[in-house]
């Protein structure tokens, strides 16, 4: 899956511009800066492909990305979609910015069948940040399967790892759709990519 070259194939700023349902797909959702696209571009071995340091708040689209080599058309689908959501928690945003930004992913989490997961990415710094705990709001009430990944932790002492692991989780006990694993990762270092590679081909097959 993750050997070949990936390629962005479009943006999708609202429902209607969807592809059909085909491959599985697994999103990645994350407050604006928390590592998403740096994240995104290690997991698929190529740099500079999901944008890093895009304007915060600004994109508001469903970015799907694919392994190359495959046509979309029927009978040469691609085995999966990657798809970055925008990011959210941007202190400037208007409130009708952070409508719009529930409303697109909280429709696609609810009608969209070959979502499999979603990850909720957490920067190792911070934790869990009161708009990271409305998403999982969102998540749980879609009933919309997640897994925490942990950003960034070559930012944190090493002897902190542990620790935020066992805290998140907790957090994550009372929440019916969360999985109830954390994956640390810095993409900086590359830890816990490979660990993420498996846990992603392993959704794509439930
Ligand atoms: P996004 O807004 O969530 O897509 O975040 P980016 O991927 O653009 O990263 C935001 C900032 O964090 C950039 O300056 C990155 O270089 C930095 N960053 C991302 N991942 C890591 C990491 O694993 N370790 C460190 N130290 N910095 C990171």
């Amino acid at each position: 899956l993750f050997s070949k070259p990936w390629v962005f194939i479009r943006g999708v700023p609202s429902l209607k511009f969807l592809p059909p349902e085909g491959p599985p797909e697994i999103a990645f959702a994350g407050r604006s800066n928390v590592g998403k696209s740096s994240l995104i571009n290690a997991l698929v071995g190529v740099n500079g492909l999901a944008r890093t340091s895009n304007t915060p708040g600004r994109t508001q689209e469903l970015n799907y990305f694919v392994p190359s080599g495959y046509s979309g058309d029927e009978g040469d689908l691609p085995p999966m979609a990657l798809v970055d959501m925008p990011g959210y928690g941007y202190a400037k945003a208007p409130k009708d910015q952070v409508d719009l930004w529930t409303k697109l992913v909280f429709d696609y989490m609810r009608g969209r069948s070959t979502l499999k997961r979603v990850y909720l990415l957490i920067d190792s710094r911070h934790g869990l940040k009161k708009n990271d705990e409305g998403v999982m709001d969102l998540l749980d009430k879609a009933a919309m399967s997640y897994q925490v990944v942990l950003t960034k932790t070559d930012k944190i002492k090493a002897a902190g790892v542990p620790r935020l692991i066992s805290e998140t989780l907790s957090a994550l006990k009372r929440r019916p759709a969360a999985y109830p694993e954390v994956i640390a990762t810095s993409s900086e270092k590359g830890e816990g990519i490979s660990e993420l590679r498996t846990a992603i081909a392993l959704a794509i097959t439930l």
